[in-house]
């Protein structure tokens, strides 16, 4: 019995890994020609100031239209794109599009642009270079540019993440940490890096009302960021009770479909001008 158990586990779960093997070969081969076809776009996503509930910033979300009108999800594709080394390309695309829709917004005002990197893409020996080079063709201010990295790339190899982050910072980069809470980096380490930002990991801040870990450990996170001198975002924020929570407990800005999901650059335009007009 308990074998034949055993079996039909195996069974179901082999041709679950071979349905997802199938489905990535085709988005792998699909892949291989997004940027020639004009199928990634970036989305928007704004970042509110706590207390005044203004729009300060963005966050650029990477979005692949399929040609049946289906969008993969980046969390799908970006491995992927790590895998096939098409991350690089890629990466360079969103960087640029981001500055040139950043220089747009802030026309309106002064507004940050914040962007996602990849492990591949911060890996490179050429990555300051790289940065560097877009933000010259572009002339989008680097201290405007939020660089967001999440706790495991930057604990591949500290010694040179640090390193990396020092001439990132003397050329006036603004660098947040992306899902913080979720990866265990300690907080000797934490003090070591030259960083601007925590961005509380939206899994706390879900279960902000009714776990009392969760509110501990987000109330515990902005306590420290502020001792640290860093300005901390919560991620995630559905509810105006969560909302509430986070500004109560000291948090600078805040992100989540409560305010506005991510969306197209012409709407983040209409909503801005929207705010400056109230
Ligand atoms: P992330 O950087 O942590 O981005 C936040 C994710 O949470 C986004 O998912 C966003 O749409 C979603 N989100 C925002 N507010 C809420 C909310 O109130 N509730 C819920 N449930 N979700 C919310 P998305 O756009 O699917 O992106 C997933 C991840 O993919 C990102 O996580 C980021 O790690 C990665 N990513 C996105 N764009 C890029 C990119 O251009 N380059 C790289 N390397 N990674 C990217
Ligand atoms: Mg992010
Ligand atoms: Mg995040
Ligand atoms: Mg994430």
């Amino acid at each position: 019995q308990a074998k034949r158990q055993g079996r039909n586990h195996y069974q179901f779960y082999s041709s679950e890994i071979s349905e997802r093997f199938h489905s990535s070969v085709t988005l792998r081969n699909e892949l291989q020609h997004v940027l020639e076809q004009g199928a990634l776009k970036l989305h928007y996503q704004p970042i509110i100031r706590c207390g005044d509930r203004k729009i300060i910033g963005c966050e650029a979300l990477l979005r692949w239209e399929r040609d049946d009108g289906s969008f993969v999800s980046p969390a799908d594709f970006i491995p992927l794109a790590e895998d096939t080394g098409q991350i690089i390309p890629i990466s360079a695309w969103v960087l640029q599009q981001a500055c040139e829709d950043g220089l747009k917004l802030r026309e309106l005002g002064d507004f940050s642009m914040a962007v996602n990197l990849s492990a591949v893409q911060f890996n490179r020996a050429n990555f300051i270079e790289a940065l560097t080079h877009t933000l010259n063709l572009t002339g989008f201010p680097a201290k405007n540019l939020h660089l967001e990295l999440t706790e495991s790339v930057l604990m591949e190899d500290s010694g040179r993440a640090i390193k990396l982050l020092e001439s990132l910072r003397e050329r006036k980069f603004s660098i947040s940490i992306d899902d913080f809470g979720t990866g265990f980096s300690s907080l000797s380490y934490l003090k070591m890096l030259p960083i601007d930002t925590l961005k509380i990991d939206q899994t706390f801040i879900k279960d902000v009302l009714s776990g009392e870990h969760d509110a501990a450990i987000t109330k515990t996170i902005i306590g420290m960021a502020q001792q640290l001198h860093l300005t901390v975002t919560a991620e995630g924020v559905e509810t105006l009770e969560q909302a509430e929570f986070v500004e109560q407990a000291g948090c600078h800005f805040m992100q989540g479909f409560y305010f506005a999901r991510p969306m197209p650059m012409n709407e983040l335009i209409a909503l801005v001008e929207q705010q400056k007009n109230l």
